[in-house]
Parts: C-alpha cells; sequence; structure tokens
C-alpha cells in the first residue's frame, strides 16, 4: 500500500485522512491525482465486456444490466454465432432469443429490447451502429450510459460513463453529491479532461469491482486510500481487507473470456500493462 507525503503509514499512527478540497482549484487537483494514481494500479484497465464490432458491444451492454460482465461473456459467443448482424437478429425467433439471453436474466425484456434495437439499427441506420449519442439514445433500450460505452470503446468518442460504481466512487471522492447520473456526469467532467474520460470511466470501475465495493470497501487494502476522503468507510483492517478483494486483486481471473479486439477507437496499451 503507498504511503503518504509525510511517511505515515495509511491508517498507522499520524496517518491524516484525506479531505474533500473546499475550492474547485483543489477539487481539480485532488480529481486528476486519483486519476493518476488509479492508471497506475490499473493500467490494463479496459471495457471487461467482451465484443468484436459496435453492433456486438451495443447489445452486450444492453444484456449487462442487473448482471455481471461474465455471464453477457459467457451468453454473448452462441447469440451472435447465430445472429451476427442487426438484420440477423431482427430476424430472430423472440423465444429462440429469449432462451439463449435467459441466463442474463430479465431476459423476455432484454430479448425485446434486442429485437427492437437491430431493427431499428436496420431500417432507420443501414445496418450499422451509429456514432453520435443523440443518434443512438433514440435506439430501444439504449441509455446515455449504454451510449457512452459505445461511443468511447468502439469509436474512440470520449465518454463518462454513469454506472452504479462509477456513481458509488465519484460520491465517495467527494467529485460529486448527486444520485442523477447525467449530473455525475457533467460534474466530473468538469475536473478530468475530456481525453482522460474513456478510461477514467473504465479505471473507476475496475477499483470499485476489485476494492472499492458498495457494502464492504476494502479500506485497508486499498492502494489509494491515502488521496480517497471516505477512508473508513470500509474495511481497515489490511488483513480482513485483503479478503475482500475481487477479481485479479484476490487472486482470480477477470471477466472477459476472449482478449480486447481491435476496432476503430481502441485505445493504445497502456506501458507495462497486461490485458
Ligand atoms: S476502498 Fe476505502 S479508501 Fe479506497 S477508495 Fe474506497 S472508500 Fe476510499
Amino acid at each position: 500500500m503507498a504511503e503518504s507525503d509525510g511517511a505515515a503509514v495509511v491508517g498507522g499512527p499520524g496517518f491524516k485522512k484525506a479531505k474533500v478540497p473546499t475550492t474547485h482549484t483543489g477539487l481539480v487537483r485532488q480529481a486528476r491525482k486519483i486519476n493518476r494514481a488509479l492508471a497506475e494500479v490499473y493500467p490494463y484497465a479496459h471495457p471487461e465486456l467482451d465484443f468484436r464490432n459496435p453492433f456486438e458491444l451495443l447489445v452486450a451492454t444492453v444484456l449487462s444490466a442487473q448482471t455481471t460482465d461474465l455471464r453477457v461473456n459467457q451468453t454473448t459467443p452462441a447469440l451472435f454465432a447465430k445472429f451476427p448482424t442487426p438484420e440477423a437478429m431482427a430476424a430472430a425467433d423472440p423465444e429462440e432469443l429469449e432462451e439463449i439471453l435467459r441466463p442474463t436474466g430479465f431476459f423476455r425484456a432484454k430479448a425485446k429490447s434486442v429485437l427492437g434495437l437491430s431493427a431499428a439499427l436496420r431500417d432507420r441506420f443501414d445496418g450499422e451502429v451509429p456514432g453520435r449519442l443523440e443518434d443512438l439514445v433514440t435506439l430501444p433500450g439504449v441509455g446515455r450510459k449504454t451510449a457512452n460505452v459505445v461511443l468511447g470503446n468502439a469509436f474512440g468518442v470520449p465518454g463518462i460513463t454513469v454506472d452504479t460504481h462509477f456513481g458509488r466512487l465519484a460520491r465517495r471522492f467527494g467529485w460529486t453529491e448527486s444520485d442523477d447520473p447525467v449530473k455525475v456526469e457533467h460534474e466530473v467532467g468538469e475536473l478530468i479532461p475530456k481525453s482522460e474520460w474513456t478510461m477514467l470511466s473504465h479505471r473507476v470501475v475496475f477499483h470499485g469491482r476489485r476494492i472499492c465495493h458498495a457494502r464492504r470497501p476494502a479500506c485497508g487494502a486499498c492502494p489509494i486510500a491515502e488521496l480517497c476522503p471516505s477512508y473508513g468507510e470500509g474495511e481497515i483492517d489490511p488483513v480482513k481487507a485483503e479478503k475482500l478483494l475481487k477479481y485479479e486483486k484476490g487472486g482470480q481471473p477477470g471477466q472477459r473470456l476472449s482478449p480486447p479486439p481491435d476496432y476503430p477507437g481502441k485505445p493504445a496499451p497502456a506501458a507495462g500493462g497486461a490485458a
């Protein structure tokens, strides 16, 4: 774990918990420091959904509601083998589609969204996923969060993706007090340069999934604890905190089942990082 500037061990004698900066400039500085620290902890941060093109990412993101990315990654190979394009998906038998999607939960609603958005892509966008937010959000089942995931990761358009992890961590870091995802997106966008938005989103979500959990954040094993105004909200005992870590931080694999693909918006690999 990192040590603070005064060399006091995090959580040890002399350690002072960080405070939420009171000025905008202070908050910008703290937010950028946290972003840089997260970049060092997760140089390999990436979208955890498997996809080979914008259509697959769009569908996978819709399917990821209320389930894990791993579950979606286990489901999509069979789905895209059978229905590889919007045209093929739009013509799918709804019952067959529901059966394939059943493991992801809420499978009837998800099948309806996937059929609807595939038909809309076929009829209104020549079978191509559009690269503009205002077009993407007109597709059935596609909200701002999904649109930003697709723009950021399949088109290289910077976007802040506010899911449950991002919102929770942004509040813990003191970047916002809001529960409204659109407000969170705009408030965080004021603190972090646009070119960093997509990678910031991945890093924060990685941290939320692995260490800064909703119910019991592993503060005692957190590498950015010295920068965090919410240190102590979770388990501070280093041994107990270590046991709360998930995925590769807890000695387990991540959620992807296949390596990230080549696509127009693919970020350059971080130096020293492993996918
Ligand atoms: S785990 Fe604890 S110290 Fe680390 S970011 Fe979350 S709340 Fe802050």
